[in-house]
């Protein structure tokens, strides 16, 4: 008689995709995942967001979880659907809220294969060809941001804030040789300005470095460090005897696409060892996660302007690519394909200019005992990481093959000619003012004002003058429900999703600046979905000011 725990094996066998060849049970697997396409098809509509969004009740899923009791797939899929429920849809074009990309149909075959076969990026041995996958794409990387792809390097990692965890690192052990084996001494430093992204405190916090020891550069009107207050914080720490572990350029800041003096940072690094006579070189970081992609125009041609952008167009890319250019020039870089490579979460890439970097982080074999005995390549050997799965990696090279240089210029450039647009509907407008416009990338930020505001002041004497500190304040609070408007009303599906940020920067006395935000990262995105966010703000303006 068969044991009764084989008639439920028989029917755990079916739930999985069959290890030897059976295109019957293939059509199965494909035909499951349909049922799922399906019923999400069902939650589709004009709102850029899958069926309904609406207050989580978190408490209760707490207690009314359901029982652990066998399902088919048919069931879990159904049920897995409905997590799906109020999600917004990123690659909507009536969705302009933030810096998430939709996935390409190549990449998420990556992350499907990678995920049907798991290869485990810790070492070859896992990985076979998948490995030479990761290697093939850092190399394409280096070439595109100028490293030479024979001497740099790249693992891929946990998002973008691991790469810079990786950038701070390194740095940490050229600045404190030894610091892995003896711990992190208190006289270190990190710097960065005060528009970085906040990955740097988590750097800070989990190296041991200590937040306090994080020096926030204060940065320019256009959102890149201030070379000179850089200067002054560096001189201040090496004169009081610290170390300089890391100094973190930021190319295309998060909230306003700001981009700092890459070369102008490099130099003053070399003055510093200089000067100082150091014993070491300090790190140069570029958190490039956002940035990076425009390095497929640094050999665009301004003047002939092959794909046919509108000159204005062509002018922000070229003031882009006028700090891009300059990325060789970092010890390493910090790139996410998960951002503006329109790959699906998780892809990120940290490369290193000299891949010996990395023999910087690497523990000794005697400390793994049970890996790395067969194969010739052992990222897992230095990473933070050991599982790493292969599912980023095959989505940036899928990316990477299907846009090439040309597809990427095209959709980039696309996105920029949409956020200007934007910015020259805004600036035709009385009531509006474009907070970011030296930067060039696909994010504006911009407030509206009621009537009788002379928006051409208005920025100066708020954003400079303490005594206009009630009026910012006023202001910030109705730029608030201009955007609770045009939220209510993309929730309807009249209208675009755009957000709000509670602080595009401080003003000069300390106040924080409310601002919208409409981030276009959907190729689909066109002129009338542009013309809608304006038409939108300006409704919202006359219905607060009738009351
Ligand atoms: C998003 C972002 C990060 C963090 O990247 P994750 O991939 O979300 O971890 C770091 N730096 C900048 C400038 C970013 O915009």
């Amino acid at each position: 008689m068969r044991a009764p725990y084989r008639e439920i094996l028989d029917r755990i066998r079916l739930a999985f995709p069959q290890p030897t060849s059976d295109r019957v049970h293939d059509s199965y697997v494909v035909h499951s995942i349909m049922r799922a396409l399906d019923q999400v098809d069902a939650l589709k509509s004009e709102v850029p967001i899958l069926g309904k969004s609406g207050p989580i009740d978190f408490e209760s899923v707490r207690t009314h979880w359901q029982a652990l009791k066998p399902s088919t797939i048919e069931e879990v899929t159904a049920e897995l659907v409905r997590f799906l429920d109020g999600m917004p849809i990123f690659g909507h074009p009536r969705s302009q809220a933030n810096v998430v990309p939709p996935s390409s149909i190549a990449s998420i075959i990556g992350v499907l294969l990678a995920s049907l076969y798991n290869p485990n990026l810790t070492s070859d041995e896992f990985s076979e060809r998948v490995a030479v996958a990761e290697v093939e794409a850092c190399a394409i990387a280096a070439q595109l941001v100028g490293y030479n792809p024979n001497s740099a390097a790249g693992v891929f990692t946990f998002g973008g804030t691991a790469t810079a965890l990786y950038g701070v690192k390194i740095g940490l052990e050229k600045a404190c040789p030894g610091a892995m084996a003896d711990g992190t001494p208190p006289n270190v430093v990190l710097c960065g300005s005060d528009t970085s992204h906040y990955c740097r405190y988590t750097a800070a916090g989990w190296l041991g470095i200590g937040t306090k020891n994080l020096i926030s550069v204060p940065s320019r009107p256009d959102n890149a460090i201030d070379l000179k207050e850089l200067e002054r914080s560096c001189r201040q720490a090496l004169d009081q005897g610290k170390r300089l572990a890391c100094l973190i350029a930021t190319l295309g800041t998060t909230d306003a696409f700001g981009l700092d003096d890459l070369a102008g940072m490099a130099a003053l690094r070399d003055q510093l060892v200089r000067d100082y006579d150091l014993p070491y070189t300090p790190h140069l970081h570029a958190d490039a996660v956002i940035g990076w992609a425009w390095s497929v125009f640094k050999d665009y041609d301004i003047e002939e302007n092959p794909l046919g952008f509108r000159r204005r167009t062509v002018r922000a890319l070229a003031g882009v690519c006028r700090h891009i250019r300059h990325l060789h020039l970092a010890d390493s870089i910090g790139i996410d394909f998960h951002k503006t490579g329109f790959a699906p979460y998780i892809s990120s890439l940290i490369l290193v200019r000299d891949q010996h970097d990395f023999a910087l982080l690497r523990r000794h074999a005697e400390q793994m005992p049970y890996l790395y005995h067969h194969g010739d390549y052992h990222p897992g050997t230095f990473t933070l990481e050991t599982s790493r799965a292969g599912t980023g990696v095959l989505a940036a090279w899928a990316n990477l093959r299907l846009f090439g240089k040309e597809g990427m210029q095209a959709t980039l450039g696309h996105l920029v000619e949409m956020a200007q647009l934007l910015r020259e509907h805004l600036e035709g407008h009385q009531a509006t003012a474009v907070l970011n416009r030296d930067n060039f990338g696909t994010v504006t930020l911009f407030r509206v004002y009621p009537p009788n505001v002379d928006t051409f002041a208005i920025k100066e004497h708020e954003f400079e003058d303490p005594a206009h500190r009630d009026s910012l304040r006023q202001h910030n609070a109705y730029n608030r429900r201009v955007y609770e408007y045009v939220h209510r009303e993309a929730s309807a599906g009249r209208g675009v999703m755009i957000s709000l940020t509670d602080c595009y920067r401080h003003t000069a006395y300390g106040e924080p600046i409310v601002a919208l935000k409409t981030y276009i990262l959907s190729p689909f995105v066109d002129e009338q979905h542009i013309e809608v966010v304006v038409q939108k703000v300006l409704e919202a303006r006359e219905q607060i000011d009738a009351g």
